[in-house]
């Protein structure tokens, strides 16, 4: 396909979402694949909302997909905006619903020149066909009863109100198309029959809609997922009846869940909004959704947005199935957490330290209750449990010594409670380091009691506290820290696991940390 790749000039391509729910990560992908195909070669991205539908269709789905491309950088070129009513491009309106009139014309020229025509088949008749071919062992299709109605005929049916739909007169051959990324698909239409193409002479069907629209549109190339292929030869047929040129077609692999079954909500989460809440950066999610079906050939595994617009091409798009691996989500998604700026990740973290209710932002703002993925704008927070006050340096201090180890923005409360508690609360076996004993572990705690308090405050630093506690944990017992530092970081934090704990020392300071030390010396003689 590379001779195709070459001639591509300032492409026109789309996304065209029906807002019939959140935006599916299914559909983030090609929305990406779109995106970069166009800004790869100079061309325009653009939205369509396909909201046909006006029953399952709604507003609110229509202002999640449009925030969520935003917020994945996935900015379009035409379409609704988001932020007031309106377009922007030289094609809209951009909502099907709103492109009635466009629709008549094209409707009333294919029933013009007999290419569609009207059928009145109750649903009673349809279902009795339907039956008829499953019983023969053939694809349920339209027979064509109402193909050669006279015009009489119709005339008197409409007359006496009797409901209708409008069909297309399938010429029954052999369509043939090369997909930019399967190659040469053929299909006989007379497998489909004559298809419904228009509920009434104004409002298409999605087959005709889509058409219509892409030739209005001027779009050159029609990317989007491989379910839709059945839909392309009924397209091209369409295309050819109105003497419309057709666009070229690339369709992406489906997405599989890691069993090998068509991506759904038995996998988890499948709106991008939920991966979002749960703490997913952009960056992350646009380099996991790329390989969903392109394959670059290299080892490299990290792109940005920017990069993947050089790498792009729909050569390296692959026929093989994507497989939706959530490890390697979170595995980028930990890479990216740890190349951002701590100013931003602070910002981005603090929403879910307010939603634990660890703390309470003290300016009162339109952005609380707390925006996933936004940033807080709020400098000084509450802690809730101690009603002290903490600032956002203080905040960005602590979430600095976890940037290595977070994966995912919602797991940081767990790791972090602790600096925003006034007691914690653990197992008491959990301070014990192996083999030691209650009276050992004691011994250390005491002994890490006394070091600390000798440290004047102006010392009191993870460098120093590290050298003070290593040197004594080395005293303690040769060969094994762990004896003397383990029970001090249980103490600490009541965690298993944790940063290290010199550095959390450090932020809790010097009061609370020997508060802590004392308070697990009581435990073990409880
Ligand atoms: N509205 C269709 C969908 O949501 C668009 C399909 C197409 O890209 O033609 O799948």
């Amino acid at each position: 396909m590379a001779e195709l790749e070459l001639k591509i000039e300032k492409p026109r391509v789309r996304i065209a979402p029906s807002p019939t729910g959140p935006l599916h990560i299914g559909t983030a992908r090609t929305a990406l694949f779109n995106y970069l195909f166009a800004k790869r070669y100079g061309g325009v991205f653009i939205l369509r909302i396909e909201d046909t539908d006006l029953e399952r269709s709604k507003k609110e789905w229509e202002k999640d997909i449009m925030e969520e491309l935003k917020w994945l950088g996935l900015e379009w070129d035409e379409g609704p905006l988001l932020e007031k009513e309106g377009y922007i491009g030289d094609f809209g309106p951009y909502r099907q619903s709103e492109r009635r009139e466009i629709y008549k014309k094209y409707i009333q020229k294919l029933l013009d020149e007999g290419r569609a025509y009207y059928c009145f088949c109750t649903p009673e008749e349809l279902k009795a066909k339907r039956q008829y071919f499953m019983s023969i062992g053939q694809p349920p299709r339209y027979n064509g009863k109402c193909r050669n109605l006279t015009k009489k005929e119709i005339e008197e049916c409409l007359v006496q109100k009797k409901p209708y739909v409008i069909r297309f007169k399938n010429p029954n051959k052999k369509v043939v198309f090369v997909d930019l990324i399967h190659g040469k698909i053929e299909t006989d239409s007379s497998e489909f029959g004559d298809i419904v193409i228009a509920k009434d002479e104004q409002t298409p069907l999605y087959n005709l809609a889509a058409v219509i629209d892409d030739f209005e549109m001027k779009i050159t190339h029609v990317i989007r997922g491989e379910d839709h292929i059945p839909n392309t030869p009924k397209q091209i047929l369409l295309y050819e009846a109105l003497g419309l040129p057709s666009p070229k077609f690339a369709h992406l692999p489906l997405i599989l869940g890691s069993d090998r079954s068509k991506l759904s909500k038995r996998h988890g989460a499948v709106a991008l909004k939920e991966y979002k809440k749960e703490g997913f950066l952009p960056e992350a999610l646009i380099n996991f959704m790329a390989f969903l079906g392109w394959n670059p050939d290299q080892d490299r595994e990290i792109y940005s947005l920017r990069s993947l617009i050089k790498e792009f091409s729909l050569e390296k798009c692959q026929k093989s199935p994507a497989i939706f691996n959530k490890k390697k989500l979170v595995w980028y998604n930990g890479f990216y957490i740890r190349q951002k700026n701590i100013d931003k990740l602070t910002q981005l973290c603090l929403p879910y330290l307010i939603e634990a209710e660890l703390v309470v932002p003290q300016i009162e703002s339109k952005k609380y209750p707390p925006v996933f993925g936004a940033d807080t704008i709020s400098q000084i927070f509450v802690i809730k449990d101690t009603g002290e006050i903490i600032e956002f340096d203080k905040i960005k201090k602590i979430i600095a010594i976890y940037q290595e180890r977070l994966k995912v923005l919602s797991e940081l409360p767990e790791l972090v409670d602790f600096f925003f508690k006034r007691e914690i609360v653990y197992p008491k076996e959990l301070l014990k380091w192996k083999d030691a004993e209650d009276k050992d572990i004691l011994s250390a705690l005491r002994k890490a009691e006394k070091v600390l308090k000798e440290i004047e405050e102006e010392n009191w630093g993870a460098e120093f506290l590290k050298k003070v506690l290593v040197e004594e944990a080395e005293r303690f017992k040769v060969g094994d820290r762990g004896y003397f530092l383990w029970p001090i970081r249980v103490a600490l934090t009541g965690k298993e696991a944790s940063a290290p704990p010199f550095k959390i020392a450090e932020i809790l300071g010097k009061e609370k940390a020997i508060i802590r030390i004392k308070r697990a010396q009581e435990l073990l003689k409880l």
